[in-house]
C-alpha cells in the first residue's frame, strides 16, 4: 500500500489498517443506509431523516449544528433559487469535527437528504421506501441518490475513529435539504459560515471525478385560452395546445445551446449535454370543452459560463416573442414564472490538489485510474465552487435508475466509496490521536 503524506503523518495507521476498519464496518453502513431509505425524505418531509442524521453525527462524537434555512436573509443573493416550500421543520444538519491541533487541510463532506417522488408505487418491485437487498444491490428511493453517499462519509469517519485516530483538521459532515429542486440547503451552509480547503459530495456517479456540471432552470409557463363548446372549437383557444406550442419554441432555444459550434469545451465530446424536460402538465376542465388554462413545469439545462439570470432572460424572451409572433398563439395569454432551480453551471479544475488526492485514493481501492465526468445535471458543487471559492467535486457510488422505478445502489460500490473517502480524508486532513 502506498503511503500518502501531505507533511502530516498518519502515525501508526497505514492504508491497510484503514481499509480493514472500513471493511469491518460494512454491515453497519448498510444497516444505516437502510435506516435512511426508510425515511421518506421527500421535499418538505426531510425532518425525520435529518433527525436520524443528527443522531448519527452525535454518535460519532461530533458537535451537531441544526439550523433552519433563513429565506429572508438569503433570497436576494446570487446562487439562491426561489423556494417551493416552507423551511419550517426541515433543518440542515452539520456534524462538526474540531481537531486538537490543526495540522492538515480542512474538508467538507456534503450530501443531500431529500429524494425525488417515487412515482407510481405499483410499478416498483418492492415498496419504494422499504429497503430490500438483492444480488448485492440495495433497492429503494434515495438509496443511490444519495443516501449511500451519506452512509459512505459517515462510515469513513467512523472507520478512522475505530482505529483510535481522527482527522487533524476541521471536517464538516453536512446533510442538507432541497438539493433536488433549489440547492438552497448547501447554499445556506455556505452562508452560515462553513468553509474548507475542499468539499466532496458523494453523488452516485459511479466512481468518476466530476469536472463540470451544466446549469439548470426550472420554468413554469401558464397559458390562458378561451373556453368554448367542442361543437365549435374554432371559437375557442386551446390552452393545452398553446402550452405545447411554447414548449416547441423552447426546445428550439435549447437546440441552439446544444449546437456543437461554440459549445462549452467541457462538453465538446457530448452529444446533447443540455437537456430539456417537460416534467409536469396540468390543464383543462372538461373533456368536451376547449381548455381555458394550462400550466407546464419545465427543466431546462444550459451551458456553464452562462449566468442563471442571463439564461432565464433568454427563456423568457423566447416565450414572449413566440406569444407575440406565432400565429398559433394569437390571443393566448402567456405567463412565465421561475421557481426552483436557478442553478448556474460550473467547472472544476482537474489540477486542484484535492482532485489528485481523490484520484490516488480511488486507485488504491479500485486498482485503476479514475475516470472524469462532465455531468449533464446540476449538483450542490456549484454553491461551493461559485459562491464559496471552495474546490469541490463529486465522487460517489454506482447506482441505477435514480429518479426512476426500482432505484438501486451497488453495495460493493458503497464499500469502495467508503474506503476511498477514508483514505482521502486521512491524506487530506492528516491524522492525530482521537480525542
Ligand atoms: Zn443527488
Amino acid at each position: 500500500m502506498p503511503a500518502h503524506t501531505n507533511g502530516v503523518g498518519k502515525g501508526e495507521v497505514d492504508d491497510r489498517s484503514i481499509l480493514g476498519a472500513v471493511a469491518g464496518l460494512r454491515a453497519e453502513g448498510e444497516a444505516f443506509l437502510a435506516d435512511l431509505v426508510r425515511c421518506a425524505s421527500l421535499l418538505g418531509a426531510e425532518g425525520p431523516a435529518q433527525e436520524r442524521m443528527a443522531r448519527a453525527f452525535a454518535d460519532l462524537g461530533l458537535e451537531v449544528d441544526r439550523f433552519t434555512i433563513d429565506e429572508s436573509a438569503l433570497k436576494g443573493l446570487r446562487g439562491w433559487s426561489p423556494s417551493l416550500a416552507s423551511y419550517e421543520g426541515r433543518e440542515n444538519v452539520v456534524g462538526i469535527h474540531r481537531p486538537r491541533e490543526v495540522k492538515g487541510r480542512s474538508l467538507i463532506l456534503n450530501g443531500h437528504i431529500d429524494v425525488v417522488p417515487e412515482g407510481p408505487a405499483e410499478l416498483w418491485t418492492d415498496p419504494p421506501f422499504t429497503p430490500v437487498v438483492r444480488d448485492g444491490w440495495m433497492y429503494g428511493r434515495g438509496a443511490g441518490d444519495m443516501k449511500a453517499g451519506i452512509a459512505a462519509y459517515v462510515m469513513a469517519f467512523k472507520a478512522l475513529k475505530s482505529l483510535g485516530v481522527q482527522p487533524a483538521a476541521p471536517v464538516y459532515l453536512q446533510s442538507v435539504v432541497e438539493e433536488e429542486c433549489t440547492g438552497n440547503g448547501a447554499f445556506a451552509c455556505l452562508h452560515r459560515g462553513y468553509t474548507a480547503d475542499a468539499a466532496v459530495i458523494p453523488e452516485p456517479f459511479d466512481h468518476t471525478l466530476m469536472t463540470a456540471q451544466v446549469g439548470v432552470l426550472w420554468v413554469r409557463v401558464e397559458t390562458t385560452g378561451r373556453p368554448a363548446h367542442v361543437l365549435d372549437t374554432g371559437a375557442g383557444l386551446n390552452a393545452i395546445e398553446a402550452a405545447y406550442r411554447i414548449v416547441t419554441h423552447l426546445k428550439a432555444l435549447v437546440a441552439v445551446w446544444n449546437h456543437p459550434d461554440g459549445r462549452h469545451p467541457a462538453y465538446a465530446a457530448h452529444e446533447h449535454p443540455y437537456n430539456f424536460n417537460l416534467g409536469r402538465i396540468e390543464g383543462g376542465e372538461w373533456t368536451s370543452s376547449v381548455p381555458t388554462r394550462c400550466r407546464v413545469d419545465l427543466r431546462i439545462g444550459f451551458p456553464p459560463g452562462l449566468a442563471a439570470d442571463a439564461a432565464s432572460e433568454e427563456v423568457e424572451r423566447t416565450v414572449m416573442e413566440a406569444a407575440r409572433d406565432d400565429p398559433d398563439l394569437a390571443g393566448v395569454g402567456v405567463r412565465v414564472e421561475f421557481r426552483g432551480f436557478q442553478a448556474e453551471g460550473c467547472t472544476v479544475d482537474p489540477a486542484e490538489p484535492m482532485m489528485a488526492a481523490l484520484a490516488r485514493a480511488h486507485e488504491a481501492v479500485r486498482g485503476e485510474p479514475v475516470r472524469t465526468l462532465a455531468a449533464t445535471c446540476t449538483t450542490d458543487v456549484r454553491s461551493f465552487v461559485l459562491y464559496g471559492n471552495i474546490p469541490a467535486t463529486c465522487y460517489g457510488p454506482k447506482a441505477e435508475r435514480i429518479h426512476g422505478i426500482d432505484e438501486r445502489v451497488s453495495l460493493d460500490s458503497l464499500a469502495d466509496v467508503t474506503a476511498v473517502l477514508a483514505l482521502f480524508m486521512a491524506e487530506w486532513c492528516g491524522l492525530e490521536a482521537a480525542t
